[in-house]
């Protein structure tokens, strides 16, 4: 295999890149082909207040190794960094909360977990809940929304589910399905766990000796730019692949030519598009993963803005408040709050609404008023930046795993021609990295 092209040159396509560079030496021609004008796709850093911050992804989890052995492999691992320790608060009926604590993905594991956050009645729900018959169908899927508001009650969904994993998918909890966002749940109750307390417990993980999460000095720029001088590809800026077909062992993609060997490592919905002749199975699948779209405002707060000593706030469904949360990065970050300016990044938009398609000032002004609202903070930004991230990321809707099935089984057949992405099996820049990486091996075992 002499001539691979990697479609889309986000972090799961510049990792497949990479990998190949790996295998198939200096000699190959690697070509990466991305349709915006810059690498990274919902991976952005931008200059803002005497510096840079980062308006897609900001860290990563830090359970998973992927992001941290890239940065060692990759010569830069000095750029690793860790927050502050700080944590989140939750903003509901119009006033703030501690973040529950011992929760998976917010799904309570006892009474102790949402006390303060929930009502009594709720509370009392949650008490009874071991001791009411659990109905599981180990055949199917539920979205985590239904199953944790038929158990422990809408309070539990709004205030505490929907502000933590909603807001990993930029969706709402109704829209997630368990067995894709929550395996470990789902594998307690296939496995007999009598409650969703009992379910929680089982699937908790033990506790993490370090940092729940990581993050990158310079921002994700870094590794971009480190895996693009390493892949060493031919890059093609502001090209649309606009079709691909098989012709005899090859690929001819269009625009570009003819390639022994494709990864696509693109948005499911584009995915779905570009292979509805060469597979139509998996094409359809792919277009049944719906996308949902955010936006993103960056502000730099006058000199004397006290933000307050947490590292920011999640905001319950139902409220008043336009934004879906607020980092206080200069709080979260102590590489950024060495820099002295007080950072914010709030998020608008979930899945179903249109929320993101709001103009830049306004979306400026909504975040700068809802900080007002929730901090006491009320100051005009001295700097903004505003990322409109319009199908940002997948929704794992119930059925997701099927869907992936779906994929994979569609394209194994098709030698030379594999998918990559956050539409698969993890929407995180982690989970992504795997998928690169996953795909330029598959590649490289079926046509080297
Ligand atoms: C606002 C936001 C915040 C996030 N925060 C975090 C976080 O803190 N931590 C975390 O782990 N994850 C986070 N994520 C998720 C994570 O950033 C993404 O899931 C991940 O970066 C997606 O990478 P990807 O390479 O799979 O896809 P993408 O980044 O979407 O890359 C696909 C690329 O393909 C290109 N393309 C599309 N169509 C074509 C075509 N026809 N021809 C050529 N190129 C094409 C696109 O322009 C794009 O560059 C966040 C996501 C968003 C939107």
């Amino acid at each position: 295999m002499t001539s691979v092209a990697v479609v889309g040159a986000g972090i799961s396509g510049l990792v497949a890149a990479y990998r190949l560079r790996q295998a198939l030496g200096p000699a190959a021609t690697i070509t990466l082909v991305e349709a915006a004008e810059r690498i990274g796709g919902k991976l952005r850093t931008v200059p803002l207040a005497d510096g840079v911050i980062d308006i897609g992804a900001e860290a990563f989890v830090g359970r998973r190794p992927e992001v941290p052995a890239l940065l060692a492999e990759l010569g830069i691992a000095d750029q690793l960094v860790h927050p502050a320790g700080l944590r989140p608060l939750v903003w509901a009926g119009g006033a703030l909360h501690p973040l529950p604590t011992e929760t998976l993905m917010g799904i309570p594991s006892g009474r102790a977990a949402v006390e303060g956050l929930v009502d009594d009645a709720t509370l009392a729900r949650i008490d009874a809940e071991p001791a009411t018959p659990l109905r599981w169908d180990r055949a199917s899927d539920i979205d985590v929304g239904s199953l944790v508001a038929e158990r422990f009650g809408e309070q539990v969904v709004r205030r505490s589910v929907d502000p933590l994993l909603g807001g990993v998918y930029s969706g709402l909890s109704s829209s997630i399905g368990v067995r894709a966002a929550l395996p470990t749940l789902a594998a307690a109750l296939d496995s007999g766990a009598s409650s969703l307390t009992e379910a929680v417990r089982l699937a908790l993980p033990p506790p993490l000796a370090g940092p729940v999460f990581g993050g990158i000095r310079d921002g994700y720029a870094v590794l971009l730019d480190a895996l693009l001088a390493a892949a060493d590809p031919v890059l093609e800026l502001g090209m649309t692949v606009r079709s691909i077909e098989r012709i005899g062992t090859s690929w001819q993609l269009e625009p570009l030519g003819s390639f022994d060997g494709v990864v696509l490592a693109l948005p499911a919905q584009t995915i779905g598009r570009l292979l509805a002749v060469v597979a139509p199975a998996a094409a359809s699948a792919a277009a049944a993963i719906p996308l949902a779209s955010s936006a993103l405002v960056a502000l730099a707060l006058p000199a004397g803005a006290d933000l307050p000593q947490h590292s920011g706030v999640l905001v319950a469904t139902g409220e008043s408040l336009r934004a879906k949360a607020f980092t206080f990065s200069s709080r979260k970050w102590p590489h950024l709050a060495e820099r002295g300016v007080a950072l914010v990044r709030a998020s608008f938009g979930r899945y179903g609404d249109s929320v993101a398609d709001t103009g830049d000032a306004d979306l400026i002004a909504a975040a700068t008023e809802d900080l007002a609202t929730v901090t006491g903070v009320s100051v005009t930004p001295t700097d903004a930046v505003v990322q409109h991230w319009s199908g940002g990321l997948p929704q794992y809707l119930p059925g997701h795993l099927d869907r992936v099935d779906e994929i994979e089984s569609g394209l194994a057949d098709l030698a030379g021609l594999e998918v990559a992405g956050a539409f698969l099996r993890g929407v995180g820049v982690p989970a992504c990295i795997s998928a690169g990486s996953a795909a330029a091996a598959r590649l490289l075992a079926a046509v080297h």
